[in-house]
């Protein structure tokens, strides 16, 4: 058998260089196996539905046992997917296809299908739920059938795991010492595949078309960085390079601030963060502050609005670790869209991205952003942390006029979010009736591509180095300097240690993102001098396309 040569690529989301065999997720569950279970002789509908129930919750068992040993995030996802397991709608929809005469294994099949389509047609994080969906589907055919479950086998050595796309039970106890890292056909920047990745700390690669074509074993050598998968590369260099970037990511993460570049120019790096906890865990990271607290975040899974007493109470539990002299930017709601709140999104909209989301929700109810507004001065008064407070989706000047002047008028420093394109035209203006401005890069480029920020198949649009986003980012960061005002960056843009760079360079005064990716993005920026910034924010500018703006930035670094 010859070896195969070239290469392959997709979009890099965690850096880092893997080398190993590719292995496959165990996928289906075997034709062979259904086929011979058939209908699975069962007395009636009602003995069918017990079995399904045995199957649904054994499988939902599995999630939450592995939920236990899981952190973070991974044992938030594994949580839910063992909620979905139980899902009375979707038991509810099995019955109806067993009573209706079909076999145990169409009827989950045909359950599962209709909850597809009504999660796809939801959209946003409904729609990335659908792996999860599909991922309870193959579990409890395997369990009727009497098959292993699905998912990763075991490897005899470290290998690279390649899947269509992964489900949080296929990535949740992972050992990073045996998987070294994970390339999917599918998924975008946000998937759970890049998420896990990310906890885990080993490279990542979405969206690799071709990468499913590859037989199990093949030799390939990873590179999160450029977003390539060598094949046929020579072992011992693939060896060396590995060892290289492992040394590398060691240096990054004992990274310990303050944040400056080479030449010695303060950089103020800050933490992206949800609630209390997370605010209090990130202050320990060398941060200045928080640049992003979604407020939001706080009340997915409230039915009714919280009084003011009782957000001024869970405000001040975030603002609270940074009363030691940092501040703390706080956003007024974002609900709608992908942040579904009860007491606060409209129902029904054709188009919810494009809707009544964000700023918008306080046309019609002036009432519910009053509220909130003076439960964050209440709780900015009772920790005595400096509070700055910005709004989402603002698209016209009047409105961040407006927004200003409310939270002035409540002692507190007034800035507008970046996320749609007529704000980023418009920043000079902007900044001529606010205090500052942060860019919000996945809405961004979701507004200015045109490209769902959830959807996996769209990841080579919905990514901040496409030279549009860049273009728009650049004109907002010289409307800052203009002004001299603060024009920082908090969407996931941030978190890239290349792209910030290119960042600063532009002339961006502060780069907010999760707390776990700050210790990478400061020791890269202590390693090149402002000129070098400059250089690389020329470099992606003047690129064609993400791919060359990420391999024009690599060559001014000297990567
Ligand atoms: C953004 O859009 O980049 C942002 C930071 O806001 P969110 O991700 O919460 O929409
Ligand atoms: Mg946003």
């Amino acid at each position: 058998m010859t070896t195969p040569t070239g290469s392959l690529s997709g979009t890099p989301v965690v850096p880092g260089v893997a080398a190993g065999p590719v292995l496959h997720v165990r996928g289906e569950v075997s034709p062979d196996a259904i086929a011979r279970f058939g209908d699975g002789d069962f007395a009636d509908a009602d003995a069918a539905l017990a079995a399904y129930d045995d199957a649904a919750g054994a499988v939902a068992d599995t999630f939450t046992s592995k939920a236990a040993s899981a952190q973070g995030a991974a044992a938030e996802v594994l949580t839910a997917s063992a909620g979905l397991a139980r899902d009375k709608g979707l038991r509810g929809a099995v019955n109806k296809n067993l009573q209706a005469g079909q076999g145990p294994v169409a009827a989950v099949q045909g359950a599962v299908d209709q909850f597809v389509t009504i999660f796809t047609t939801m959209g946003g994080l409904m729609a990335e739920r659908v792996t999860d969906l599909r991922d309870i589907e193959r579990r409890v055919v395997a369990h009727l059938v009497g098959e292993p479950a699905p998912g990763v086998p075991t490897p005899s050595e470290p290998s690279i795991l390649v899947a269509e796309d992964l489900a949080p039970s296929d990535t949740s106890g992972l050992d990073p010492a045996l998987v070294t890292a994970l390339v999917t056909e599918r998924g975008g920047a946000t998937s759970h595949t890049a998420i896990i990745a990310r906890q885990l700390g080993i490279p990542c690669v979405v969206g690799a078309a071709g990468i499913m074509e590859l037989a199990s074993g093949t030799f390939v050598v990873v590179d999160g960085e450029t977003g390539t998968i060598e094949l046929g590369a020579d072992p011992d260099e693939a060896r060396s390079r590995v060892e290289e970037s492992r040394r590398l990511r060691e240096e990054l993460a004992s990274w310990t601030g303050p944040a400056a570049t080479l030449d010695g120019l303060p950089l103020k790096l800050l933490a992206n963060v949800a609630d209390g906890s997370s605010a209090e865990s990130a202050g320990v990271e060398p941060v200045q502050g928080v640049g992003l607290f979604r407020t939001e975040l706080c009340f997915l899974d409230q039915k009714n609005e919280p009084t003011v007493e009782e957000q001024a109470d869970i405000y001040s539990a975030v603002l609270a670790p940074y009363a030691d002299g940092r501040y703390v930017v706080v956003r007024t709601l974002d609900a709608g869209s992908d942040k579904p709140i009860a007491f606060a999104t409209h129902e029904g909209e054709e188009n919810p991205a494009l809707g009544v989301r964000g700023l918008r929700l306080s046309f019609d109810n002036p009432g519910l952003m009053d509220r909130q507004l003076d439960g964050i001065a209440a709780a900015a008064k009772s920790t005595g942390t400096e509070t700055w407070v910005m709004a989402p989706m603002v698209a016209t000047v009047a409105e961040a006029t407006d927004f200003a002047e409310k939270v002035r008028a409540r002692g507190l420093k007034p800035g507008v979010m970046v996320e749609i394109p007529s704000a980023a035209l418009l920043a000079h203006r902007m900044l001529e009736v606010v205090d500052f401005l942060s860019i919000g890069t996945n809405d961004l480029t979701q507004y200015t591509m045109a490209a769902d920020r959830m959807a996996t198949d769209l990841a080579h649009l919905t990514d901040p180095w496409q030279p549009a986003v860049l273009q728009l980012i650049a004109i907002t960061a010289h409307a800052g300097k203009e002004a001299g005002k603060p024009v920082g960056v908090c969407g996931e843009a941030a978190a890239d240690p290349l792209l910030a760079t290119a960042l600063i360079g532009m002339g961006i005064s502060s780069l907010s993102m999760a707390a776990r990716a700050v210790r990478p993005v400061g020791a890269q920026l202590s390693r090149v001098s402002l000129e070098t910034c400059e250089a690389a924010a020329e470099a992606a500018l003047g690129a064609p396309d993400p791919m060359a703006a990420r391999a024009a930035v690599r060559e001014v670094l000297g990567h």
